[in-house]
């Protein structure tokens, strides 16, 4: 393909995907793993358990795509006839493989079994196929070349798809790429997307790296994807737009690529060896569950307290005269203050909000408080719903960053 891209089809198989029972995550797994193989992709189909559309549909991927991704339709029963259907498409004759059958049949002796007639057909192979292995399940894959055209046939079942994938189809691939992707995502908050947009709108318009900027709910991020013939290629071809983000950037960057910030606040305090307790009203929210989802929170959240009513502040410790005033700065600090002495820890977090709009925030507000054994400090920030809990842990995270220890 001199240089040229590969262009690539994904066709999902099985009766489910059209009836909605199921949705297509076989196809998306494998489109968002194509770009990093230099490989575009050009369609995604899906059709059900019927021969002759099955057919249809691989007659004219094959007349269309370098390389054609199929899932679906490969286990022992009668309505599963993905081989069956790119066997009589290539006009070649399904056989039994008997290193395949011997595999299969000692999978069902491990687990006490007979194997039934109807798995014999998962042993099968044609002439241009080589058998894909699948640790996981009892349906190996295809990988027929043919004619300059590649097509993989892997099992439906995603844990299957999953280790297929990476064990064999991945690296097979990777092999043969001619040019890579490699990617760096900047995690940035405090900006808004067209702020940042702004900032880096020369390197928007470049293509090589090119850079993308999307909103999530942890903030902008800032995508940027270079190709280039090698890995040590690209990483250099990387590295002056990478110095200038973080310049540009610079105290808004928070992570890259898999980082969260929940994971980002979390060595912080295990760095810094201190302990957490959170106190949140129903609008201040969801910092204690988020913290709590990674692996090492027990090394530092002592405890979160979900304070939905004035009778659960007051229970939690804080002053009730303080709760009258309603949310704020005050109350912020008492909740923290509250949480911190209530559950022993180092530092307490109080977040109260209000969707009570004003001419400052247009969205409401969100008070952050923040206590440790010096007192403590509030902060508010405009309460935009999905931001709510990122604004409290970058909050969280730069008063960490500016404590000595
Ligand atoms: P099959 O190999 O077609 O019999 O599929 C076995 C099972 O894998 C189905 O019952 C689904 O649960 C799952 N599956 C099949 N195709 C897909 C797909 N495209 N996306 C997600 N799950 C799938
Ligand atoms: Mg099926």
């Amino acid at each position: 393909m001199d240089g040229e891209h590969l262009q690539a089809e994904i066709i999902s198989i099985g009766t489910e995907l059209l009836l909605g029972e199921i949705t297509d995550t076989n196809a998306a797994y494998i489109a968002g793993r194509l770009p990093f193989l230099g490989i575009d992709l050009y369609w995604i189909s899906q059709v059900g358990d019927n021969k002759a559309r099955i057919i249809e549909i691989l007659q004219r991927a094959w007349n269309r795509s370098d390389i054609i991704f199929i899932t679906g339709g490969l286990g022992p029963t009668a309505d599963d006839v993905t081989r069956e259907s790119i066997a009589e498409m290539l006009g070649e004759e399904m056989k039994i493989d008997p290193d395949l059958e011997k595999t299969l049949r000692e999978r069902f002796g491990r687990y006490g079994f007979d194997m039934p007639l109807s798995n014999m057909k998962q042993a099968t192979i044609i002439p241009s196929a080589q058998s894909i292995p699948n640790p996981a399940g009892t349906a190996p894959g295809w990988w027929v070349e043919k004619d300059g055209r590649t097509l993989i046939t892997m099992p439906g079942p995603p844990r299957e798809l999953n280790v297929v994938w990476q064990e064999t189809v991945q690296p097979r691939l990777e092999e043969r790429a001619e040019s890579v992707l490699v990617t760096r995502t900047f995690k940035t908050f405090g900006y808004s997307e067209g702020g940042a947009g702004e900032m880096v709108a020369d390197m928007l318009a470049a293509s090589n790296p090119t850079l993308g900027i999307y909103a999530k709910p942890d903030g902008i991020h800032l995508r940027l994807a270079v190709k280039a013939e090698s890995v040590e290629e690209a990483e250099e071809m990387l590295a002056e737009s990478d110095r200038r983000i973080r310049e540009i950037m610079a105290g808004h960057i928070w992570g890259v690529d898999d980082d969260t910030l929940e994971a980002i606040v979390g060595s912080l305090l295990i760095k810094k060896g201190l302990t957490l307790a959170v106190m949140e009203d129903s609008h201040g929210g969801n910092l204690a569950p988020a913290l709590n989802d990674i692996p090492e929170s027990k090394l530092f959240l002592k405890g979160g307290l979900l304070a939905g009513t004035d009778l659960s502040m007051i229970a939690f410790g804080v002053n009730p005269d303080i709760i009258n005033n309603g949310p704020g700065d005050e109350l912020a600090c008492a909740m923290a203050e509250s949480a911190r002495n209530l559950l022993g820890s180092d530092i307490g977090i109080g977040t109260v909000g209000t969707d009570e709009v004003t001419r400052d925030n247009p969205m409401g507000t969100t008070y952050i408080g923040i206590a440790d054994a010096l007192g403590s400090r509030a902060v508010s920030r405009p309460r935009r719903r999905q931001y709510v809990t990122a604004t409290i842990l970058f909050e969280l995270r730069e008063s960490l960053l500016n404590k000595s220890g």
